[in-house]
């Protein structure tokens, strides 16, 4: 299998890649394209290492995880204030996020996987593609989904450079290693639970990202006071703008 180095090194190109190509897609204003681009660069290059979160002990697992624990927490912050959380609760609830992966996660993965069992799978590249949609939250679903497709192309790229690190040029024939065909697949035929294991998280994530957006809908009545700000400020502007009123006095605003 590629290195910790070589995973890391080359889902960055890539996430620079994608940084970029997100850049000329997408319309959202500035400063928040450029923000949202350099976001899904460091998402796709995390996403690049997340696979060997199976590797049981060492490096990968040490550096992955708390890199997971640090950053989860900050792109949850915007979720967070859209629950109407002030900033004490949402310091508290960005904690709780950091102790449960550097602690919790670490600790199932160490106990329920095993090196290039269903972890290193498509299902799984599209759960956490489904998981980053979720954890990544704002109203704007393009830059949801932007964001979302950075994290599958990283983890894709894992795979990927597994697959190729396992055929090997012998001088004069390419040698498939035991390990090929074990990174880029659907089903992992030495355990049967894995695979229902596997798919039903899949099935459950792809329910809750569909109703996301509804549930987002939801918590937007719960508004920051910087929108409700906003919005009495787009509001006072229609009005003044609206030829209709513009005959009639000024209104006044008491705030
Ligand atoms: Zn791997």
């Amino acid at each position: 299998m590629a290195d910790f180095n070589t995973h890391i090194a080359t889902s960055t190109v890539v996430g620079v890649g994608v940084g970029l190509a997100g850049y000329a897609i997408l319309d959202t204003p500035e400063p928040s394209r450029v923000i949202s681009c350099m976001l899904a660069t460091g998402l796709c290059s995390l996403a690049g290492i997340l696979p060997d979160l199976d590797s049981g002990s060492g490096r990968p697992l040490r550096e992955t995880s708390s890199i997971l624990a640090a950053v989860v927490p900050m792109l949850m912050v915007d979720r967070f204030q859209h629950m109407g959380m002030n900033a004490e609760a949402i310091a508290l609830a960005g904690a709780l996020v950091y102790i449960t992966i550097r602690f919790g996660v670490v600790e199932i993965f160490k106990r329920y996987t095993v090196h290039r069992g269903m972890w290193h799978s498509i299902p799984a590249a599209i759960s956490c593609t489904l998981l980053a949609f979720l954890v990544v939250s704002g109203e704007n679903l393009e830059v949801r989904i932007f964001k979302s497709a950075a994290v599958f192309i990283g983890f894709m790229v894992h795979l990927i450079l597994d697959e190729i690190w396992s055929v090997e040029w012998k001088g004069t024939h390419f040698h498939f290693k035991k390990s090929f065909g074990t990174a880029i697949k659907f089903w992992y035929a030495k355990n049967l639970w894995s695979n229902i294991s596997t798919y039903g998280k899949l099935i459950a994530l792809i329910f809750i990202a569909v109703g996301d957006p509804v549930m987002m809908e939801h918590y937007h009545f719960h508004r920051s006071q910087h929108e409700i700000q906003q919005q009495l400020a787009t509001e006072a502007e229609a009005e003044l703008q609206s030829p209709q009123i513009a005959t009639e006095p000024m209104p006044t605003f008491n705030r």
